[in-house]
């Protein structure tokens, strides 16, 4: 079975349609301080009201803890949603506007609960009044949740318009990508990346590494780094990569060069060092590497503006701070270029993207999901997809 999309739902004409959307947004003192989330939900909820379908929209916002938290209130998404639609939202259980946002999710513990009978009840209630539901919020796929799993099995589903999306360009990622296939790998964590190397990396031509992550790759070729991130329990599985690369045909490419600093701050001093000599300024040990230097950057951006298929999931550097986005800025740069697939993954790196000024329209695709999409590239089962009748890749 494929995944079933919302022609399989039939005429909607006059049908009450529940729809799970991440609306998931950024907030800072009430105000929505970026609102790709609900923008990228549009196409699905305007299809429903173009068919005169009645659309009650679902979402969680943040991390309440299973009780009502006015912090963590869907109002502001709901009238923002209003002014990008140009037409009426209701908000809340009273509402009977055609389109109405419902109260955050997560005021019920019953939402995330790890007890399936408590979900189903949940799903249930969330269920009532309704004909059909449409399972939109590609953010969530990979949790087993009240609002995301147990709803699809209670009323008559189909994934929206965004899921599918999504779906279209991951599977360009796994399946038969056009060559050379370059993926980029940054951020923080190399812990939260090695599933995603340990499946790709049959699957591409040449693997990318910056951002915090590099600094375990250079201490697992024996470089000194400082006091750079470091992932020590992670040195065994980063030779092994490093092996598996070789005998694949894999290119792995290591930064040449790294920008480090005295101290993990905006205005630290800082210095461009070979990124085989991170100890050798004055700094000494103290050493933090900040950011890919200015030659790393100009190959990296080279290999990615000649490849087909480009995946970047996480910033080269602490791009957050001006004086270390340069190579994030690079990257992202190259990624405009290519003539072919570009995917941009991952929140900080989405968030980088639109930080540093880059148009949405300039990439092939930005996901909406950060675990959700590197999930689906570590080839996990995703139980939001599955239950939507997607079987995965063969
Ligand atoms: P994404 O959300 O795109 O998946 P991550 O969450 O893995 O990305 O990582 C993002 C974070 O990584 C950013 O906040 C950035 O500051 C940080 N980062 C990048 N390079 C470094 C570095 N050299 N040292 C410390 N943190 C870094
Ligand atoms: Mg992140």
């Amino acid at each position: 079975m494929t995944l079933r999309t919302l022609d399989t739902l039939g005429a909607l004409s006059g049908r009450r349609v529940v729809v799970r959307c991440d609306l998931n947004v950024p907030l800072k003192d009430g105000v929505i301080t970026d609102d790709g989330r609900i923008r990228a939900s549009l196409p699905t909820l305007r299809r429903l009201l173009d068919a005169d379908a009645s659309v009650t929209v679902l979402s969680h916002l943040g991390r309440p803890e299973g009780k009502p938290d006015e912090r963590y209130s869907l109002r502001p998404v709901a009238v923002r949603l209003g002014e990008l639609l140009g037409r009426e939202v209701g908000f809340g259980e009273e509402s009977d506007a055609t389109i109405t946002v419902r109260e955050n999710l997560r005021f019920d513990p019953r939402e995330t609960s790890k007890d399936a009978g408590e979900r189903r009840s949940y799903a249930e209630e969330l269920a009532a009044g309704a004909d059909v539901f449409v399972s939109d919020g590609f953010g969530v796929v990979h949790r087993k949740q009240a609002s995301v799993y147990e709803l699809a099995e209670v009323l008559p589903s189909a994934a929206g318009l965004l899921i599918a999306a999504e779906l279209d360009v991951l599977e360009r990622l796994t399946t038969n990508p056009a060559k050379p296939y370059t993926v980029v790998l940054g951020g923080s964590k190399v812990s939260d990346k090695l599933g995603v190397i340990d499946h790709l990396l049959p699957r591409v031509d040449t693997l990318l590494i910056g951002g915090g992550m590099l600094f375990t790759f250079l201490a697992a070729q024996g470089h000194p780094v400082g006091r750079s991130l470091l992932e020590r329990d992670q040195l065994d599985a980063v030779r092994e990569y490093l092996a598996r690369a070789e005998t694949l045909g894999v290119r792995i490419v290591l930064p040449t060069d790294v920008v480090v600093a005295d101290a993990f701050a905006a205005d630290a001093h800082h210095e461009t060092v070979p990124a085989d000599r991170i100890e050798d300024t004055a700094f000494g040990a103290e050493a933090i590497g900040l950011d890919i230097g200015p030659e790393t950057a100009e190959a990296f951006a080279e290999a990615i503006s000649a490849s087909r298929t480009v995946f970047w999931n996480g910033p080269m550097g602490v791009f957050e701070f001006p004086a270390f986005a340069a190579g994030t800025q690079r990257v992202a740069e190259a990624l405009t270029e290519v003539d072919g697939l570009s995917v941009v993954g991952g929140g900080d790196s989405a968030a980088a993207v639109r930080a540093l000024g880059f148009g949405e329209d300039r990439f092939g695709h930005i996901s909406t999901g950060g675990g959700a999409s590197l999930e689906f590239l570590e080839g996990k089962h995703l139980p939001g997809l599955e239950v939507l009748g997607w079987e995965g890749e063969s």
